[in-house]
């Protein structure tokens, strides 16, 4: 194996992989009841071009684009509209959904089947991954015909597949490239035919040595990296990857690079290859917290209590329900929030796996500074903010923070880094005075 790399800053929390990384993903089958989200992707919500009563059908679209930014919605299932209305969603306190009640969840309208993707135009196969509605499913949900579509001045040569999984607890994307590296290949092909480049790499950390070995075995070029928390995110994998360093407030299109992650990318190839939309992923659900932790297939709109109960149901004391990850992800107050896209894991987390640290003042021992993987001086900025100082937050570079947690981590004065920075993220873009405003 080349010798594993890495990129500037980051840290190692403990993984707690082994809860369900031996776990082999278990399809379930759709609820009685699918609550659908109009707003799974990142942009403006699709709007809705059903009604109440209306009889749907697998794979029909239920919301339509909305912008340049959105994406076509459809029904993961045969069934009945039974109201379209405001219900709480796993990443924000509420949104529009469409509820179906489900009658089955086979057959139904898909698009045609392209066996040979080469015999149509990369502008087809955009326009294909658009109408399916894919988006990431790393976690930010960003419309994956976007990233397709670079502005004509910008010259795509690299594409790197991200396999990293960085965030604890999370064993999705790993299951994936052991149980179906297939569909990940060619998707990954296909993506890299969609925007004309050779190059394409997989980034994968060393702590899945099986997934490293067997996609190396079927001819994938692999970086194996160090691990490190945030490797997953795009800047940070492409410093680690191919050395570029994305300029602050720049994107990867700017040092010639897309990034997809693996889960995208089986998403792409179900897509093209099946005609099938996107409306279905891979969950890890995990924690001390429920009874037998595992890797569940379920389709967009299946309730988090459904996905509990198929991992065993609750064990013992609850302290923290989170979708996604525990360093990025949103603390819930129900269960009864319903999957997106972009849901890649439910976390039910005991007393004694939450870090309660009472916040004391900060004592100037520069981690935050050395952990920050774009380079800010988090402690500035907080108590910047922390001061409604908001000009100071700005120029120390605010808007640039990610809210990756790093530094609020490794903070041993537990101080609320990334709440003061949020805090002042949205002060500046209200006053219009940051860059990004
Ligand atoms: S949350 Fe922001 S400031 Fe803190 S380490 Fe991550 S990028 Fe840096
Ligand atoms: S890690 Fe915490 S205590 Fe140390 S400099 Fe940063 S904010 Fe201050």
């Amino acid at each position: 194996m080349t010798k594993p790399s890495t990129f500037r800053g980051g840290t190692h929390p403990p993984g707690h992989k082994d809860l369900s990384s031996g776990s082999p993903i278990v399809r379930l089958p759709a609820p009685e009841v699918v609550t659908v989200p109009l707003c799974q992707h990142l942009g403006a919500p699709s709007k809705p071009v059903v009604t109440k009563g209306d009889r749907v059908v697998r794979g029909q679209e239920i919301g339509a684009q909305n912008g340049f930014i959105s994406l076509p919605t459809h029904s993961p299932v045969n069934g009945t509209v039974k109201d379209i209305k405001d219900l709480p969603m796993p990443h924000r306190r509420s949104g529009p959904a469409v509820v179906i009640e489900t009658e089955s969840e086979d057959g139904g309208c898909v698009f045609e089947p392209w066996s040979d993707h080469a015999s149509h135009s990369p502008a087809e196969i955009i326009d294909r991954i658009k109408q399916a509605g894919v988006c990431g499913m790393g976690g930010a949900s960003f419309p994956t015909y976007v990233k397709l579509s670079p502005p004509p001045d910008k010259t795509i040569d690299t594409l790197i597949i991200n396999g990293v999984e960085c965030e604890p607890y999370l064993t999705a994307d790993h299951r994936l490239m052991l149980e179906n590296p297939s569909d990940m290949i060619l998707g990954m092909e296909m993506l890299a035919y969609a925007l004309g480049v050779e190059r394409c790499m997989i980034g994968i950390e060393v702590n899945k040595p099986d997934a490293i070995e067997l996609l190396e075995s079927m001819g994938v070029s692999v970086v194996p990296l160090k691990v490190s928390y945030p490797q997953g995110a795009e800047k940070q994998l492409i410093d680690a990857t191919v050395g570029r360093e994305v300029p602050a407030g720049g994107l990867p299109m700017d040092v010639g690079v897309v990034v997809q992650n693996v889960g995208t990318a089986a998403a792409v190839a179900c897509a093209v290859r099946d005609g099938m939309p996107s409306m279905r992923r891979i969950v890890t659900v995990t924690g001390l917290g429920v009874a037998s932790p595992g890797n569940f297939e379920a389709c967009v709109g299946t309730p988090f209590s459904d996905l509990i109960e198929a991992a065993g149901g609750y064990s013992g004391d609850v302290e923290r329900l989170i979708s996604g990850g525990p360093m990025m992800g949103m603390a819930l107050f129900t269960d009864g929030v319903p999957v997106t896209k972009g849901t890649s894991g439910v976390l039910a987390l005991e007393p004694g796996e939450v870090r309660e640290v009472s916040e004391g003042p900060c004592i100037r021992c520069g981690k935050c500074v050395d952990v920050c993987p774009i380079r800010l001086t988090p402690s500035i900025i907080a108590t910047a903010a922390e001061y409604e100082r908001w000009t100071i937050a700005r120029d120390f570079g605010a808007l640039n923070c990610m809210a990756c947690g790093t530094c609020s981590y490794v903070c041993p004065s537990g101080r609320y880094l990334v709440h003061y920075i949020k805090r002042a993220q949205d002060a500046i873009r209200a006053m219009g005075t940051g860059k990004e405003a």
